[in-house]
C-alpha cells in the first residue's frame, strides 16, 4: 500500500530505488559493504564473536552462586539458547552472503526483522523476549568491536545489484534509510553508491545534512519514524525538493516521479554549461563563487563546477570517527597540502577544527553536557587543547608554502579568544622557524557565527584580514534554535529580521573598512537567497560544489542596482519572507 512520510528537504532532486535500512542499535555499528572474497572472513569474525559470548555466558552459569535469583539463571538459559540457535545464525549469514553487509550490519539487520516480529506478538511473555535478543546482539557486537575491519569500504559497483539480490535489472538504485547518521558515518557513505537517503532525525543545517548535501543526492531528514515504517527492500521515492518519501508507490505515482526525475536531469545538463561562464551580474558586478569542502578529494568537485577557490575547508572531518587517535602534524600537513595543490593555484580557506555539538570527535563518546552547542566547541576546544591546536596551526602554515592559504577561525566571540588565537599562530610560526621548517604566509579570517561577534565587528575587523559569516550557527544562536533538532525546525528561520540585520551589518561594515566578507553557511548555497544576499552587498559566496551552478544562474540574471533598494525594504520588513515570495 502506498503511503508517504514528510520530513525536511535537504538536497534537491528525485531518487527512486530500493530501501537499504541501516538498523538502529544501542551499540554504535559500522555499516559497510564487503567484497565477495571477504564473505568467509566476515562469517568467521561473526562466529568467533558468537563463540566468545557463549563461553562467557557458560562461565557465568558455572560460577553462579547457589543463592542467585532463579530469574538470572533463566535469563542466561534464554541468552544461550538464542546464541546457539542455528536458524538465527543462518539468517544472519544470509545478510553477509547475499547482501555483502559487514557482520555487524548483518547482525543488526536480522535483529530489526525479529524485533518487528516480537512487537507483533500477542503473548506478553514472548514479546518481552525482545529485550533478551537485543542484549545478546549487543554482547556479540561488543565482542566484534575490537576485531572490526575499518569502516572505509569500497562501494558496491552497479553490477553488484545482482549479488545484492535486488532484482533482475543491473542498476536498481539503493536508497539509504536510517534513524540517524553521524557526520562521520555520512562521510563514509559519500564513497558509496546510494541514490538518496532519509533519516528520522536531524535539521536542515545539521552537519549530517550538510555532508549529505555535498553528496549531491536527493535527501530528506527529520522524517520521524521513517526507519520504522520502511522495510528492507521496499520501493521508495525520495522527493528532495518537497522533503517527502513515498513508500511502495503505485505505477501512476512512479511514472509521474520518473518524469520529474528526467526533467531534473535535463535542468542539470543545462546548468553544466555555465561552468566556465564568469559569475557577473547584468550590471557588471563580479561575484566570487567558492566551494565548501570536507576532505581534500572534494577539490576535484570544486574545480568541476568552476569554483574559483575553497571558501571553507571543514578540517574537523579529518579528526572525526578515529576513536581518539587524532591525526598528527604530518598527516594533517599532507591533507592540507593535498587540498592546496588540488586547487591548482586557487585560494584555499582552511578552517581550524570545529569539533563539538553535532560533530563529536568520536561517535561513541557522545557529549553528555546539557547544551553541547553552547559548550566546549570549535575555537573554545582548540584553546583548551593548546598542543593539539599548535599541531594543527603548524600543519596549516606548512601547507601554505605550497599555495594560497587563508586561515579561518570558527566561533570566536571574545577579545581574549582573539588575542590568544593570534598568539598561538605566532607561536606555531616561531616553532617552525626554530625547527628550520618551511612555512608560508596566510591571511587571517574570523567566522562571524555568534551574535556577539556580529555585534562587535570593529573588534574583529581590527584583527582580521577577512570575515566569513557562518549563517548556520548565526541563525541557531540568534534564534536559540538547535539546528539539528527537527522538532523546532519550523522556527529555524533564515529570514528572521534579527538574522538579516546581523548579516547586513556584517557585510556593510566589511565593505566600509575595505575588508572582504564572505558567507559560507548553507544560506549562500540556497538559490532562493541569492538575490537578497546580492542586494545586501555580498560579493563572495561559499557553498557545496553541487550548488554553485544553480546560484551562478541566479547571479547571471540579477541586477544589483535594482536589488539594493529591494533588499533594504526586505530588511525593514517585519515579515521578510512575504517579500521574498513575490
Ligand atoms: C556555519 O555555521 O554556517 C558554518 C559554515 O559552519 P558549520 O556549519 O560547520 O558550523
Ligand atoms: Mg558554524
Amino acid at each position: 500500500m502506498t503511503f508517504s512520510i514528510h520530513g525536511l528537504p535537504v538536497a534537491r532532486g528525485i531518487a527512486i530505488g530500493r530501501a537499504v535500512l541501516v538498523a538502529s542499535s544501542r551499540v554504535d555499528v559500522a555499516h559497510y559493504f564487503i567484497e565477495p572474497d571477504q564473505i568467509k572472513a566476515e562469517i568467521e569474525r561473526l562466529r568467533v564473536a558468537r563463540n566468545a559470548v557463549i563461553d562467557e555466558l557458560q562461565r557465568l552459569q558455572a560460577t553462579m552462586p547457589r543463592d542467585a535469583p532463579p530469574e538470572l539463571a533463566a535469563m542466561l538459559d534464554v541468552h544461550l539458547m538464542l546464541l546457539q540457535d542455528e536458524a538465527l545464525a543462518y539468517e544472519i549469514r544470509r545478510w553477509i552472503k547475499e547482501r555483502l553487509y559487514n557482520a555487524e550490519w548483518a547482525l543488526v539487520s536480522q535483529l530489526e526483522v525479529l524485533v518487528r516480529q516480537f512487537d507483533e506478538m500477542e503473548d506478553p511473555y514472548l514479546r518481552e523476549r525482545k529485550a533478551d535478543l537485543e542484549q545478546v546482539v549487543e554482547r556479540v557486537l561488543l565482542h566484534m568491536k575490537g576485531a572490526a575491519t575499518p569502516v572505509a569500504a569500497p562501494p558496491p559497483r552497479p553490477a553488484r545489484q545482482h549479488e545484492l539480490g535486488l532484482g533482475d535489472t543491473q542498476d536498481v538504485p539503493l536508497v539509504l534509510v536510517a534513524h540517524d547518521l553521524s557526520p562521520a558515518d555520512m562521510l563514509q557513505f559519500k564513497k558509496s553508491v546510494f541514490a538518496g537517503f532519509v533519516t528520522d532525525v536531524g535539521g536542515k543545517t545539521s552537519h549530517t545534512a550538510i555532508v549529505a548535501r555535498s553528496m549531491d543526492i536527493p535527501a530528506v531528514v527529520g522524517a520521524r519514524s521513517a526507519s520504522h515504517l520502511v522495510r528492507q527492500d521496499d520501493w521508495v521515492i525520495i522527493d528532495g525538493d518537497a522533503g517527502v518519501m513515498i513508500v511502495d508507490p503505485s505505477p501512476i505515482i512512479l511514472a509521474e516521479y520518473g518524469f520529474k526525475q528526467r526533467q531534473g536531469e535535463l535542468e542539470r545538463g543545462r546548468l553544466a554549461r555555465l561552468k566556465n561562464t564568469p559569475a557577473v551580474t547584468l550590471d557588471g558586478q563580479r561575484v566570487e563563487l567558492l566551494a565548501n569542502i570536507e576532505q581534500p578529494a572534494d577539490t576535484a568537485l570544486a574545480l568541476g563546477v568552476g569554483a574559483v577557490g575553497v571558501g571553507l575547508f571543514r578540517s574537523e572531518f579529518l579528526f572525526m570517527g578515529r576513536e581518539g587517535k587524532l591525526p598528527d602534524e604530518e598527516e594533517q600537513y599532507a591533507a592540507y597540502r593535498a587540498a592546496v595543490e588540488g586547487m591548482m593555484g586557487l585560494p584555499v580557506t582552511i578552517r581550524t577544527i570545529d569539533i563539538g555539538a553535532d560533530k563529536p570527535l568520536d561517535d561513541r563518546r557522545a557529549d553528555t553536557h546539557l547544551n553541547p552547542a553552547l559548550g566546549l566547541r570549535a575555537i573554545r576546544w582548540s584553546l583548551a587543547e593548546p598542543a593539539m591546536f599548535l599541531t594543527q596551526l603548524r600543519a596549516i602554515l606548512r601547507a601554505a608554502a605550497h599555495g594560497r592559504v587563508h586561515l579561518l577561525v570558527p566561533m570566536l566571540a571574545h577579545a581574549s579568544e582573539i588575542r590568544q588565537t593570534l598568539e598561538m599562530i605566532d607561536k606555531a610560526r616561531a616553532q617552525l622557524d626554530q625547527r628550520g621548517q618551511v612555512h608560508g604566509p596566510v591571511t587571517l579570517g574570523a567566522m562571524i557565527e555568534v551574535p556577539a561577534a556580529a555585534l562587535s565587528l570593529r573588534l574583529f575587523l581590527r584583527h582580521f584580514d577577512f570575515l566569513s559569516v557562518g549563517t548556520n550557527d548565526l541563525i541557531q544562536y540568534t534564534l536559540a534554535i538547535d539546528r539539528a533538532d527537527e522538532s523546532v525546525a519550523h522556527l529555524y528561520d533564515q529570514l528572521h529580521p534579527a538574522v538579516l540585520r546581523l548579516l547586513a551589518d556584517t557585510i556593510a561594515e566589511g565593505a566600509r573598512q575595505g575588508k572582504p566578507v564572505s558567507v559560507c553557511g548553507e544560506m549562500a548555497g540556497d538559490p532562493t537567497m541569492t538575490r537578497l544576499l546580492l542586494g545586501l552587498g555580498l560579493r563572495s559566496f561559499s557553498m557545496h560544489p553541487s550548488q554553485i551552478l544553480a546560484v551562478k544562474q541566479e547571479i547571471l540574471r540579477a541586477d544589483t542596482d535594482k536589488l539594493t533598494a529591494w533588499a533594504q525594504s526586505v530588511l525593514d520588513s517585519d515579515e521578510p519572507a512575504a517579500l521574498l515570495a513575490v
